[in-house]
């Protein structure tokens, strides 16, 4: 029976997991943690419960297809909510209700701004076309130039816009930069500002507004522990506690995997920790050609992310989703990506108790905070900027919301970005891998099949076709082509 590994049990490796469960293989996942999810796994403070990363979950029909390959119903395996309010989105001058349904965000656009409702619907429209029209190229591999000969590529080509931003793309439909923030911030979820950002993502806000953005009860780290649930029911192994310390390579060929000093041979190896640390730690560098240290260090990578989850004993009518805009929004983004700080900065919270009761003990609050930020090529002295930081944050969400915060704080605990590169594995701090610029996506991107060694397979977000959790779990399903 073929023997394959998985490095990393994060949302990509137990994806890959899932849909390679049913093949008749043998199959094992090394997780260097206690427990499953990587970025996307739970955190437990007392009795106050959090997920680490991820809080928006969308195009849902990825995650299906994962499931069904390994044999399950995903709405049977899991509890999932439909949210009736995507998120609330706090401008200086206005604040955004913006619903699961279109045509209220019309009408709630127009009194903002008569007319403004129009170009909504109008983008709505077309950015139905350029999802139908690129769907097929996210959904195969792409390892090379030829690929952009593929009559689906060739299809899509008109969609594109190849050399347009998000940001200029919205421009196009109004110019009003509420309008287009309110459509553009999810370049975020990429570790990009949306004047950066390729065009092409602006499906980010169409999948949510159109197909909708969803809550699975306990927290998205829940989507983890019922996938590895799952795996070891089909036969699969999970071996928690397990860092990979090397992939064994012969003649540009993965035999095998080192753990806790033991050897053990393979037949193929996928790797789902984080591509850029696995390039510079888990392979010696004379096994690589296109991805040696030295090619790694001249690549762009994402932004990283300030955090802190706090437990509150009080509850405040805080929506399920909230960004707090930076008063000067466009100025935030250019430093965010030029690698400076700001006292003017924005902040995601997320309050999922809202709709989930598991989160907290009744009268208490679980809050997420997410602060995007530069991430390690930056300099900072993380070790004293985390408290300034952590009372800017606070005073923030004091000031927008008129409450007292501070005095009702039980327990909390913050991630900055030395802690996703020290305890999270993850290069320079950069939580979304891989920027999503042009020359660093389809066959720029670091393929599936990896290109400098045999029988090495990548999944997650430093692989095509990207980060974020619908693109990691495609990463999986492309998997099936090869394995
Ligand atoms: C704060 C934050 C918010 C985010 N929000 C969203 C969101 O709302 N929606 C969305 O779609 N995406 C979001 N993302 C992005 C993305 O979905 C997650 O980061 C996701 O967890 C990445 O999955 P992955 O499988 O690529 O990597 P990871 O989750 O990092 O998984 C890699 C796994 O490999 C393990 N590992 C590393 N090194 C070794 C080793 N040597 N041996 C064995 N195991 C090892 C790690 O412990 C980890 O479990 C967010 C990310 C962050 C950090």
């Amino acid at each position: 029976m073929k023997k394959i590994a998985i490095i990393g049990a994060g949302p990509g490796g137990l994806a890959a997991g899932m849909v390679l469960s049913k093949k008749g293989y043998e199959l094992h996942i090394f997780e260097k943690d206690n427990q499953v999810g990587g970025r996307s796994k739970r955190l437990s403070l007392g009795d106050y419960h959090f997920d680490v990363g991820p809080t928006f979950l969308m195009y849902l029909e990825i995650l299906e297809e994962v499931f069904q390959s390994a044999g399950y119903d995903l709405h049977k395996e899991l509890d999932i909510i439909r949210l009736e309010e995507l998120y609330t989105l706090m401008f200086n001058d206005v604040t955004f209700h913006m619903s699961k349904d279109p045509n209220e965000n019309a009408s709630m656009y127009d009194k903002y701004q008569p007319g403004m409702g129009k170009s909504y619907l109008n983008w709505l429209k077309a950015q139905e076309k350029k999802l139908n029209a690129i769907s097929s190229i996210l959904k195969k591999p792409f390892p090379n130039y030829f690929h952009f000969l593929r009559p689906d590529v060739l299809r899509a080509l008109p969609y594109l816009h190849p050399f347009q931003s998000v940001f200029t793309h919205l421009s196009t439909f109004n110019k009003n930069h509420n309008f287009i923030h309110s459509l553009s911030f999810q370049a975020k979820y990429l570790g990009m500002a949306s004047y950066q950002a390729p065009s092409i993502f602006t499906i980010l806000p169409y999948l949510e507004h159109a197909l909708g953005l969803y809550h699975v009860k306990g927290g998205l780290n829940q989507i983890n522990h019922k996938m590895a649930e799952l795996i070891e029911k089909n036969g699969g192994h999970i071996h928690l506690n397990s860092p990979v310390e090397e992939i064994i390579v012969d003649k540009g060929a993965a035999k095998g995997l080192r753990v806790n000093g033991e050897a053990i041979l393979f037949d193929d190896i996928i790797i789902n920790a984080d591509f850029a640390y696995a390039m510079n730690h888990l392979i010696k560098p004379e096994h690589l050609k296109k991805y040696t240290p030295e090619k790694i260090e001249k690549k762009r990578f994402s932004v990283s992310t300030f955090m802190l989850y706090i437990g509150l004993d009080t509850t405040y009518d805080f929506p399920h989703h909230e960004i707090i805009f930076s008063k000067d929004y466009e100025a935030y983004l250019k430093g965010l990506t030029g690698n400076q700080f700001t006292d003017d900065f924005s902040v995601y919270v997320h309050n999922p108790g809202l709709n989930d009761d598991s989160y907290a003990p009744k009268g208490h609050t679980s809050l997420f905070v997410l602060v995007p930020v530069p991430n390690l090529s930056a300099e900072q002295d993380w070790s004293v900027y985390k408290e300034i930081l952590k009372e800017q944050t606070i005073d923030l969400i004091e000031s927008k919301h008129g409450i007292d915060l501070r005095n009702h704080i039980q327990v909390m605990k913050m991630i900055d970005p030395n802690g996703w590169a020290n305890d999270y594995n993850v290069y320079r701090g950069a939580v979304f891998n891989l920027a999503h610029n042009l020359p660093q996506m389809l066959n720029r991107r670091p393929q599936n099949q990896f290109e400098d060694i045999s029988h090495l397979y990548l999944v997650g977000g430093g692989t095509h076709p990207g980060s974020g959790l619908p693109t990691i779990y495609q990463s999986a399903l492309i998997l099936k082509k090869y394995l």
